[in-house]
């Protein structure tokens, strides 16, 4: 079969296939598959839910060779399966989920007293850390330990067959229930975090590069404002072999809680990292003000989101009147700044011990309040 294409105005839709096919043969370009390209980070979904409904109770009345009226035997219905959402370590973020699912219905039941089998649920992997909101937002479930599960959707229970209805009284019944239908939710996902660290900074100041530079991740860089559309998070590995994820926040400029630029929805990323890195560039002038802004906009959206745990990063030292910048920046702030080229990987392995020492004071103190 040919695949689909979008048929450009003034071109025929052959000669728009056929040129496409005789570029990408000229150019030894292998055909794209059909998968979807779904590849940025997801910390929320709007996920529609439901539970199966449940099998039918049959009515049968048993006829047999030495006994015409042999009774009733119509068998049970089998029950709906649930839709249950599990937390998972292995999965990280909300890509897979799908925006629909519906458990399977159960069987009908049968006749010479066949009750049928409830159907299997169905399991949907969520990242460890996952919250559950519904329609009118009030949270309902928070998953928050490995295995730890949430029965979203019930499924319908199955209907009892006429032979469950036999009694003294009444030796052949004819009432047989109907299998009760599925629950139906519609239900919002986020993620409580998305990473231990979030990089902030305006654009350009090479938050893409230090994350390529710490991590495997591979955000797209290059030197205009709005490359990276999408948080990328990358995972930062030590010798002793704890992973610390590291996330780049694109998005954020001036009047950004106002929903300027790509909008508040970046700020939201922001609120979901436990420690920040604010990340500066040196190059330009007075980088204080790019402190004192990026500050201003993460406080006008949510009060003390610019106080959490965080470290500052001067970014592009290896150029021209970074080093005197780097020495104002350093005398106007209390906290120690860590003078870095991402690009060039100078001091790198400081910014990983700093970002090692925030993440073990995280660590230490949720240990603590879980002592409390
Ligand atoms: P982002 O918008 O904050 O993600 O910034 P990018 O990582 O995309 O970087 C923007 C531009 O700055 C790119 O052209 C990078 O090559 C450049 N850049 C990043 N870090 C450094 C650095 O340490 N030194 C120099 N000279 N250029 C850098
Ligand atoms: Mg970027």
């Amino acid at each position: 079969m040919l695949p689909s294409c979008v048929v450009r105005p003034g071109l025929q839709p052959m000669t728009y296939l056929v040129r496409s096919y005789v570029a990408r043969a000229a150019k030894k370009i292998k055909p794209r598959s059909d998968r979807p390209e779904n590849k940025h980070f997801m910390d929320f979904r709007r996920v529609h839910l439901k539970g199966g409904k449940g099998g039918n109770g049959m009515m049968s009345f048993l006829s047999l060779f030495a006994n015409e009226f042999a009774g009733p035997d119509g068998g049970d219905g089998g029950c709906g399966g649930h839709v249950i959402l599990q937390a998972d370590t292995n999965v990280k973020a909300l890509n897979h989920v799908k925006t629909e699912y519906k458990a399977a219905d159960g069987e009908n039941g049968k006749s010479k007293c066949c009750h049928s089998k409830n159907t299997e649920h169905t399991y949907v992997s969520v990242p460890i850390g996952t919250i559950c909101k519904d329609e009118s937002g009030s949270v309902v479930a928070d998953l928050a330990k490995q295995n730890a599960i949430f029965v979203a959707a019930r499924g319908g229970a199955g209907g009892h067959g006429n032979h469950y209805f036999l009694s003294n009284e009444k030796r052949a019944p004819t009432t047989h229930e109907m299998g009760a239908a599925g629950e139906d939710k519609h239900l919002l996902l986020e993620l409580r975090t998305i990473a231990h660290a979030g990089l902030i900074g305006f654009p350009n100041a090479g938050k893409s590069t230090l994350l390529r530079a710490v991590s495997r991740a591979r955000p797209k860089v290059a030197a205009y404002p709005f490359t990276t559309l999408n948080p990328h998070v990358g995972i930062v590995e030590y010798e002793d072999m704890v992973q610390v994820a590291v996330a780049d926040i694109p998005g954020l400029i001036e009047g950004a809680h106002q929903n300027r630029g790509l909008g508040i929805s970046f700020l939201r990323h922001i609120e979901r990292c436990l420690c920040l890195l604010y990340v500066i560039d040196l190059s330009v002038d007075e980088p204080w003000t790019q402190l004192d802004n990026l500050k201003y906009e993460l406080e006008q959206y949510s009060e003390g989101l610019s106080e959490r745990r965080h470290a500052i990063i001067g970014n592009k030292i290896d150029l021209k009147k970074s080093q005197d910048n780097f020495e104002l920046l350093k005398a106007r702030t209390d906290l120690p700044v860590i003078a870095i080229s991402a690009k060039k990987l100078l001091n790198i392995e400081e910014v990983e011990l700093h970002l090692r020492q925030l993440y073990d004071n995280n660590v230490s103190q949720e240990q603590g309040d879980e002592d409390d």
